[in-house]
């Protein structure tokens, strides 16, 4: 069996004062917070992924609040004030990623949001109308506008939509590329100090003699006076309890369309279905719903059945009558629950989770970060 040098032991695996399971958004954001208000913590985000590798590097890139129809969902499910709540989180984590990182570094796009509703969903206007009235009262508050949401029709025909009834724009919504995120995240965490060790399960935890140790799948065990655990999807594997299920999303991109008539990113079906532009090619994901219990899973392949479902959407109403390829399929793992608000807590002496991201965890996880490390006792 291989054994721990004297050197790694005292440096990459020595005890530290807080580790952090999980390297995706939310564990890079809680190491910065964490860091930026206690300099002098020993930190280290221990990862099992060669790089972070569960929704944040795998996910649409969409730097979003929420859309009509998922919001008005979501109120009628969980009530107007834990809807507001989320909003509100997701707003102020969008601002905060644009004041740390430059757009360019980012790749932050304001191309704008927008919201398709289609002849089979059976809208009435008046209903749509007061939805988008109610919520833009309700927001005002939060993002310091009159109008979060408007019906912009006129825009239907010059994208060059098919089968499209209202299209709902929302000019406060953007797109970013999380792969440059995560790594824009990580390169500032490592500026500030702390310690990133990948290829890492955590297996199982133990308190012994006031300190934890962390069993992995390596020749090593690490140890921590604090441990964050921060594997969304992956959390029941440490922390059986929580509420957080595996909840798979599809994507896939084209090849570049050169006349594309759009930019911007786009919600269909409550944020079941989603695209947007990728420069010149167009990404789409979800269809979920196609599949819930297939798609209950933690295994990163794709299905021929959601995979065709989504080619079918892109066929007959994004790009009817273009000729394209698919370049890319992937998916990705989000952890959801009953509810939506993500859970943050302390779970026992030392041991504290931020989990539960669901499907707009780029903008939460700011926000979330920041939370979890007000927690953590010094
Ligand atoms: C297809 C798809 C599209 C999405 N689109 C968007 C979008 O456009 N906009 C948006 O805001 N959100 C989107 N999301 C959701 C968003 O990506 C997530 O909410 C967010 O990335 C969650 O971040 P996280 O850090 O909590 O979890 P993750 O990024 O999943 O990170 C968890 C990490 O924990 C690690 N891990 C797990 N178990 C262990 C262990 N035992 N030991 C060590 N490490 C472990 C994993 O390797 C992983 O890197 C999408 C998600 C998917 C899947």
């Amino acid at each position: 069996m291989q054994q721990v040098s004297v050197w790694e032991k005292e440096s990459f695996y020595a005890h530290k004062n807080v580790i952090i399971a999980g390297s995706g958004f939310v564990g890079l954001w809680s190491a910065y917070y964490l860091k930026k208000n206690h300099p002098k913590l020993s930190i280290a985000i221990v990862d099992r992924g060669i790089i972070p590798t569960g929704a944040s590097t795998r996910n649409a890139g969409f730097a979003c609040f929420g859309s009509v129809t998922e919001l008005i969902a979501d109120t009628l499910k969980s009530g107007e004030e834990q809807m507001l709540d989320i909003v509100e989180m997701r707003y102020k984590g969008l601002k905060r990623i644009r004041k740390i990182f430059k757009d360019k570094e980012i790749g932050y796009e304001d191309f704008g949001g927008y919201e398709l509703v289609t002849g089979s969903q059976d809208f009435d206007l008046n209903i749509l109308r007061s939805n988008i009235d109610y919520l833009n009262r309700k927001l005002k508050k939060i993002v310091k506008k009159e109008k979060s949401f408007y019906i912009n029709d006129d825009k239907i025909s010059e994208f060059g939509f098919a089968g499209i009834q209202h299209l709902i724009e929302n000019k406060l919504e953007g797109q970013l590329h999380s792969g440059k995120l995560c790594q824009a995240l990580l390169k500032l965490v490592v500026s500030m100090g702390v310690t990133v060790l990948n290829s890492i399960e955590i297996k199982n935890y133990e308190r012994i003699n006031g300190s934890i140790e962390l069993h992995t799948n390596q020749h090593f065990n690490l140890s921590t006076d604090q441990l964050i655990i921060c594997t969304n999807a992956f959390a029941k594997q440490l922390l059986p309890e929580l509420d957080v299920e595996p909840a798979r999303g599809q994507v896939l991109v084209t090849s570049e369309i050169p006349d594309l008539k759009w930019k911007g990113t786009f919600h269909y079906d409550e944020g079941y279905y989603y695209f947007r532009n990728l420069g010149n090619r167009v990404l789409l994901g979800g269809a979920r719903n196609a599949a819930f219990e297939d798609e209950h899973t933690y295994e990163l392949a794709t299905s021929s059945h959601i995979q065709d479902t989504l080619e079918n959407f892109l066929k007959e109403k994004i790009l009817p009558a273009t000729l394209f390829t698919i370049e890319h399929r992937w998916s990705g793992i989000m952890g959801v629950g009953k509810e939506k608000m993500p859970i943050v807590k302390k779970i026992s002496d030392g041991v504290f989770c931020a989990v539960r991201m669901g499907g707009m965890g780029v903008a939460l996880a700011p926000v979330i970060g920041e939370q979890i490390a007000e927690l953590i006792t010094t």
